[in-house]
């Protein structure tokens, strides 16, 4: 007997008595991100200690000004890095946040969602299907409803629970209770009510110790291979440092010069934004997907998630509305459209086979066919005795109830698993599969019902004898948007695969309707059973449809793509789809239908259902990647210019253009520009018509390090060469100082503008109106050139002198040539492109 009870649960005053005496839910103690902690870390970094070190120097030296302008600079900078590493973590901590467990739990009389960490000992309890058990609980009412527990005993079948007052095994024996939940076991079926009867480390699991660490700070391929750059950048940069102190030292006998040139071409060659654009990129990249209702669980999904080359899709829900309407139905020999139903019987069994209540818009559709003619009040107070839920493998459901002292079986369910169970004489087959075919090729989901009277319950749904009583047809049309965006797909070098446990035929209406390749025949799962591994390996190549699959299928399904050297991105709702979901290279869990499982088992989760979101998100992944590049070609770019003068003065016994201030000031404009400016970037408009990069392709191409390689060195040459020939014709040192720092600075900005796309032009920024940051920070960095050069006092600190209006129109239109002339490669890249 299934009746609802009603649970009081817990107040708000007795939730915060408990938490006070039990703490929180969690094995893991989450600490509170600690501001200082957070500002200290900041001065590990080499960058910091090399501007301490100068400081200290310059003290050393008798110079307090200098190491007291070096400190206010670090102050500032740390600041700058330390409210930015702030930043991205909280946003990273808000999204964790948002995929982190929930549990529906009975609290102040009503039924809520809560974060599973939050819960109190005496909370009562909802779990459904594919729910990780959040606490020990003990059982208050069970429907079919079992768990597996393998996790701590190590049993691989799954335990049915009930109360305490059904149990009837020996209480005392066994130490695992039928009537209680352990947390961190899984619920694989049916429905529960429990209260909470322990928390945290009090359960059977934290006792166990076997804590789920969380998996703190996770590093993503591109930030390996980054560290590997930085660190191989770091080394060259130390050995160069070494060198230039060494040979500037044989040249001017001067060592504090030395020293002071080494550690200014050190500062130029620590690539320390590479690691920060990475880690903003990708968290604020994840951050914006959530606000596009793509949840990221884990971050390196972001970048993958631009390579991906096959998507495979369900079809339902998905693909299709999941708003399903009866159409047709065949009853006695004949098929008719549904508004001609007249039999009453039947409607009562489309009823009886559903859900009370409903929640699947399959059965609402159904049940609201009856609506109209029937008492569905009336007729649900039939007593039921037991249900025998859907599940994907079976792909039917019954319900049991007394009707008229017997037992009265309505089951439903897909044709080719119903019929086997109705005794059919041949002719009655025939016009069965002919009507099912008739409503498939129309794209409807086709469902069998029968009916059964029985003296007794059965062991086996299998052991009743059925009558067949007729058909349904439903329609489920495709969501809005799908055809298109698979049509991007396919210009964008990525295959859709639709996976679907439907009737072939109607699966083959829908692929065509929404534009798939299939070759009139699709790939069903009895097809993936027979086939060898290297055969499906063949077939997967030509079949974009996959029919009759269950969620095990999708297993083979991801492995043999893998194969084929794919980058596989798969979807899935239910308990059975986690493995497939945790070995693709990106798993998607639905973030509406999705179990708890699926959702711990996926990279993202996918919070509106919708195919055409993902095809959003994958636009978004290329569009973060392609940036990421972008900024990292542009902070190649600009230190060669910076490294090269410091290494070049001494090689040309001139005395160091770049002081350890200017570094400074060099950066403070460098670090904003390359990770806000370029972070915020539009996607290029060829962006999903390229094919998926390879994810073998290094960060760096050989076209990019060349790009790179030739812009920076011609605007080394435009702020170098007038400081040698300006000194060498006598003039003051800082005059010529003053004119390559505004050079210099001048064509950062003009770079900035040219290479943050490579197909608008430089001067569509002001066009746009739409990168205000980029003015922004553009502008700033002009007015503190400007004021570097023309402020008096800022004159001593930085050494330079303002410079005349000839000399200052001539360093500006050296600026502008040495940084635009890119823009005419641009051009001729773009006809050619064209
Ligand atoms: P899909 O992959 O398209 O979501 P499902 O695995 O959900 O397909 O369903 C597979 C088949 O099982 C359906 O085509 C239908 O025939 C049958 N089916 C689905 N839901 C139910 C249900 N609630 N009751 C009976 N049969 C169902
Ligand atoms: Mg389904």
């Amino acid at each position: 007997m299934v009746k609802e009870k009603e649970f009081k649960g817990l107040n708000s005053e007795e939730v915060e008595e408990l938490r006070k005496k039990h703490g929180y839910n969690e094995l893991v103690k989450t600490e509170k991100p600690s501001a200082i902690k957070k500002f200290l870390e900041v001065f590990k970094e080499p960058m910091f200690l090399l501007l301490l070190g100068t400081a200290a120097l310059y003290f050393i030296l008798g110079e307090p000004k200098e190491a007291a302008i070096m400190l206010v600079f670090v102050a500032f900078v740390a600041s700058i890095t330390f409210i930015q590493e702030w930043k991205t973590e909280r946003t990273v901590n808000s999204l964790r946040d948002l995929t982190s467990p929930h549990v529906n739990v009975k609290r102040d009389g009503e039924k809520k969602l809560i974060k599973s960490n939050e819960l109190v000992p005496g909370d009562i309890i909802f779990i459904s299907e594919g729910e990780r058990i959040p606490a020990d609980c003990e059982v208050l009412e069970a429907s079919n409803f079992s768990v597996d527990e393998s996790i701590l005993t190590g049993e691989p079948e799954a335990v049915f629970k009930v109360t305490a007052d059904e149990d009837k095994s020996d209480k005392s024996g066994d130490y695992w209770k039928k009537y209680m939940l352990y947390a961190g076991t899984l619920s694989i079926f049916g429905k529960c009510t429990a209260e909470v009867a322990s928390i945290g480390f009090d359960t059977e699991y934290g006792k166990i110790g076997k804590a789920i660490s969380e998996t703190g700070d996770e590093i993503t391929p591109l930030q390996k291979k980054t560290r590997a750059l930085v660190k191989n950048l770091a080394i060259a940069g130390l050995i160069l440092c070494v060198l230039v102190i060494i040979f500037s030292y044989l040249y001017s006998g001067n060592l504090i010069e030395s020293i002071l040139s080494g550690i200014t071409l050190a500062m130029a060659m620590i690539p320390e934004e590479f690691p920060v654009v990475l880690t903003v990129f990708l968290s604020l990249g994840a951050f914006r997907l959530a606000k596009k209702n793509t949840l990221i669980r884990r971050i390196a999904a972001v970048e993958t998630l631009g390579s991906a080359t096959v998507l495979c899709v369900d079809k339902t829900g998905t693909i299709t509305k999941n708003i399903m309407e009866v159409k047709y139905a065949y009853i006695d020999g004949r098929l008719i459209e549904v508004n001609k139903l007249s039999s009453k019987e039947f409607k009562k069994l489309m009823i009886l086979s559903c859900e009370k209540d409903p929640y699947d818009p399959m059965e609402k559709a159904i049940v609201k066919v009856g609506e109209k003619d029937i008492d569905i009040k009336k007729l649900y107070d039939l007593d039921i005795l037991e249900k025998v839920p859907f599940n994907s493998q079976t792909k039917r459901m019954a319900n049991i109830f007394r009707k008229d002292e017997k037992m009265y079986v309505a089951l439903k369910g897909a044709p080719a698993t119903v019929l086997p169970l109705c005794s059919l004489t041949e002719d009655d087959e025939k016009s069965i599969l002919k009507a099912m075919d008739n409503m498939a090729d129309k794209g409807l989901r086709v469902l069998a019902f029968c009916e059964s009277y029985s003296d007794e319950l059965k062991e086996n749904i299998e052991d009743y004898s059925f009558t067949f009583k007729g058909l349904v047809g439903l329609q489920d049309p495709p969501k809005e948007g799908v055809r298109e965006a698979i049509e991007v797909c396919k210009k964008a070098g990525i295959r859709v695969v639709m996976i679907t446990g439907d009737y072939s035929k109607t699966a083959e209406a829908i692929g065509k309707e929404i534009g798939l390749k299939f070759n009139n025949t699709t790939i069903t799962g009895e097809d993936i059973d027979s086939m060898s591994e290297e055969g499906l390996c063949e077939k997967v190549n030509h079949c974009d449809i996959f029919s009759r699959v269950i969620p095990e299928h999708k297993m083979k399904i991801v492995k043999a793509l893998k194969k084929n050297n794919e980058i596989v991105a798969m979807t899935g709702d239910g308990v059975n789809d986690a493995p497939a979901l945790k070995s693709a290279d990106i798993g998607i869990a639905m973030g509406k239908r999705g179990t708890e499982v699926a959702k711990e088992a996926s990279h993202m989760i996918l919070m509106d259902d919708n195919f055409t979101t993902i095809v959003e998100s994958v636009k978004d992944g290329r569009r973060i990647f392609d940036n990421i590049r972008k900024a990292m070609v542009y902070i190649l770019i600009i230190h060669i210019p910076i490294a090269a003068i410091a290494l070049c003065s001494p090689i040309f016994n001139l005395p160091q253009i770049l002081l350890p201030v200017h570094i400074v000031l060099l950066e403070l404009i460098i670090d904003p520009t390359c990770s806000i400016i370029f972070e915020g970037e539009e996607a290029e408009p060829y962006i999903m018509e390229q094919p998926p990069r390879s994810p073998e392709e290094p960060l760096l191409t050989w076209k990019m390090t060349i790009k790179a390689v030739l812009q920076g060195t011609v605007m080394f040459l435009g702020a170098f060469l007038p400081f040698h020939y300006l000194v060498d014709y006598g003039y003051n040192v800082d005059f010529a100082r003053s004119f390559s720092l505004m050079t210099l600075v001048v064509s950062n900005v003009i770079l900035v503008l040219v290479d943050r796309s490579n197909t608008k032009s430089l001067f569509s920024i002001f066009r746009e109106g739409k990168s205000k940051s980029s003015l922004i920070i553009n502008g700033i960095a002009l007015v503190m050139i400007f004021s570097v050069v023309y402020i008096k006092p800022l004159n001593s600190i930085f050494k330079t002198i303002p410079l005349d209006g000839k000399m200052l129109s001539l360093s500006i239109l050296l600026a502008i040539i040495s940084a635009a002339w890119w823009e005419i490669v641009k051009l001729f890249n773009n006809r050619i492109g064209r």
